[in-house]
């Protein structure tokens, strides 16, 4: 209270400084600690005291305000805090996304370890998101700017969120209007390069790393009209080789809402065409909990993946599964098993398993039509190892000559590119 008296005097000389906003803030949490503390004990003369002398305060900020206000009207009616579980029953009796809002700040102040009220906190940081992309899209700039202000100072939410509304934010200030790829970070990833052509049609002389950047630049274009941040593992324009886990290093440092990795097909069979998508639920980086093995047709329980290991079958040092074999352990060969978790998957291989449905589907109708196209759930590298939602394309075999002739056509290329962000719009609803 000493504090509060010698910083109030201090702001009335020196409004301007820095350093006496920040002593106020400070000593008005001080104070609401003191008067929860007395709230708790039945002491409601002393909290309310404690409140509102934090309320005659300048240059408080807006959550302490909030909170100092609705613990102050329950010490007028001689309440005592709401339990966690009154909290999350109040919130759920409560109809608005702004009201819902208040509710688990409140509970989240009381009860910080509390994992449902952050679960609810997080989810209506998502509702407001949307109420204010919806004012942003109308041109009710100041609508949004207040969503957005408002998730940005709730506590507990994900960073995906609040970069989300920040940049949403910045554009709604400057009447900038809205786009459904604003404040998504997507993260292309153009197949081989440098030394590595990956895939080659000697006989039209024609190079998949080629086909990839031709690809990825067209997909970058496009997203970045709709207001994407796009970012790549290696520039499409730089021929540079690098390697399968350095790329999928690059991408958990990065750490983009979207990963997708593009690459053309190649097969013996002259005559095969068409489009195919990957993606993994198995995810190591992540949890292995629920992860089973599927080896010659059986299942058997995942121990843990090594990630060299010489194969004295193969004489290759693929990375090793290991697997629970007779009750014993046993190393296979991961080419040799298939590794899934569709049982128990995180989070991030759902939302891998629904990004690689939709890029199926749209690319399906980029005139693949009559090729054999498939969607697998498998352990390639850089889709197991990626720690965000995460996809792999193969846009067609270069194998054939027609159909390398026809996907590295500007106008079909264009339109691959297109389904590619079509299904990424879909992904992002
Ligand atoms: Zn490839």
């Amino acid at each position: 209270s000493g504090k509060r008296k010698i910083y109030m005097e201090g702001y009335e000389l020196y409004p301007e400084s820095e350093e006496i906003k920040e002593r106020l803030e400070n000593t008005a949490n001080g104070l609401l600690n003191l008067g929860k503390n007395h709230h708790s004990k039945g002491n409601f003369n002393s909290a309310i005291n404690y409140y509102n002398d934090i309320l005659t305060m300048p240059e408080i900020s807006n959550n302490i305000t909030f909170l100092v206000k609705t613990y102050l009207d329950l010490a007028q009616e001689n309440s005592l805090f709401n339990t966690e579980k009154e909290i999350l029953e109040l919130g759920k009796n409560e109809y608005t996304a702004s009201g819902k809002r208040k509710i688990y700040i409140v509970g989240y102040d009381l009860y910080p370890e509390s994992q449902e009220i952050k679960e609810r906190l997080e989810y209506t940081a998502k509702g407001l998101l949307n109420l204010g992309k919806n004012h942003h899209l109308k041109g009710n700039f100041n609508s949004a700017i207040n969503y957005y202000n408002d998730i940005l100072t709730m506590p507990g939410i994900s960073n995906h969120i609040k970069n989300e509304a920040f940049t949403l934010l910045n554009f709604a200030k400057d009447n900038k209007p809205y786009k459904s790829l604003l404040g998504k970070t997507i993260m292309l990833d153009p197949g081989h390069g440098g030394i590595d052509p990956g895939a080659v049609n000697n006989y039209l002389g024609l190079y998949e790393k080629n086909f990839n950047n031709g690809l990825t630049i067209r997909i970058a274009n496009k997203l970045r009209e709709l207001g994407a941040n796009v970012i790549f593992t290696r520039e499409p324009g730089e021929d540079k080789y690098i390697g399968l886990h350095d790329r999928t290093v690059i991408v958990n440092k990065r750490n983009p809402d979207l990963f997708l990795s593009i690459h053309h097909d190649s097969s013996t069979n002259k005559s095969t065409t068409g489009m195919s998508v990957h993606y993994s639920t198995y995810r190591p980086g992540l949890d292995t909990v629920g992860t089973y093995v599927e080896y010659n047709g059986r299942v058997y329980p995942f121990i843990r993946e090594i990630k060299e290991w010489s194969d004295p079958v193969r004489k290759t040092t693929d990375p090793g599964i290991v697997i629970l074999y007779n009750g014993q352990e046993k190393i296979v060969n991961i080419k040799d098993t298939m590794v899934y978790d569709d049982k128990s998957p995180t989070n991030v291989a759902v939302k891998s398993e629904k990004f690689a449905n939709y890029l199926f589907k749209s690319l399906l109708e980029a005139d693949y039509k009559n090729g054999y196209n498939y969607i697998k759930d498998h352990n390639l590298h850089v889709t197991r190892w990626t720690n965000v939602p995460s996809a792999l394309i193969e846009a067609g075999y270069i194998s054939n000559n027609n159909e390398a002739l026809r996907v590295i056509n500007p106008n079909v290329q264009d339109k691959i590119a297109q389904k590619v962000v079509e299904a990424t719009k879909e992904y992002f609803k």
